[in-house]
């Protein structure tokens, strides 16, 4: 697929993926934003004080791969986050912020294991989010966010910004959507179950989750194994 197609494809994919999460109560008013790498290594970017539920393709904000902003409206105020992101995670093509309800809600808890925000619950928030470090709270447009996120960015893929949201980078937007939607589940999971006590996975649950196939007799489908990010507390590096 040539360059210009790649990124049409991106522009379209970019706004039917958002409109999505809008429509579904993952994200209000104007909050939450999406970038995407393209293949010339720069990035398309929602722009400032946009819906995610009404976006215009051709209005997206289009930067080099210096991060300057080149074409289309001006980019989100958060584009610091995704610059960080981007910079430390060179294998993911897409990230997606959101101020969704659940996650955001968990980032005001006191009391958080700042190394993973919510425990392995679930198999599929194993697999598809992992560990789930704290980045702690920023105001708005503060450039400490960056170096806060850079410092545990290389090895985690989905982060909490404290009083903030869930941000997290995939390989292609629909896994980082994916992705993203799973933590805000477990989350919601984890503030229904409340006070009662809950039973995570064990160990040795997440490392069947996260083995190589081969290692054992009987492989699982490809995407448990291809989606598999949990190991314990430290998080899977790719
Ligand atoms: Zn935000």
């Amino acid at each position: 697929m040539t360059g210009i197609t790649n990124e049409s494809r991106l522009r379209s994919e970019l706004v039917t993926v958002a409109e999505s999460l809008f429509h579904r109560g993952l994200t209000a008013g104007s909050s939450g934003n999406i970038s995407v790498r393209l293949d010339d290594g720069g990035f398309l970017m929602t722009p400032t004080n946009s819906s995610l539920g009404r976006l215009d393709g051709d209005q997206l904000s289009r930067l080099d791969a210096g991060g300057r902003h080149i074409d289309g409206g001006q980019p989100t105020k958060e584009a610091a986050l995704h610059r960080a992101m981007h910079q430390r995670r060179p294998g993911d093509n897409a990230v997606v912020h959101l101020h969704s309800p659940h996650a955001t809600a968990v980032s005001c808890l006191d009391g958080l294991d700042h190394r993973n925000c919510i425990p392995p619950l679930t198999a599929y928030h194993v697999m598809r989010v992992g560990p789930l470090p704290l980045v702690a709270y920023h105001r708005p447009g503060d450039p400490a966010v960056v170096a806060a996120i850079a410092a545990i960015a290389s090895d985690c893929h989905a982060l909490l910004l404290a009083n903030h949201g869930p941000i997290v980078g995939e390989s292609t937007l629909q896994r980082a959507a994916d992705a993203i939607e799973e933590l805000e589940q477990t989350a919601r999971i984890l503030l229904l179950l409340g006070d009662r006590p809950a039973r995570p996975l064990t160990q040795a649950q997440i490392e069947e989750l996260t083995d190589p196939p081969q290692s054992r007799e009987e492989p699982s489908p490809p995407e448990s194994r291809q989606g598999a990010r949990h190991a314990g507390t430290n998080c899977l590096k790719r």
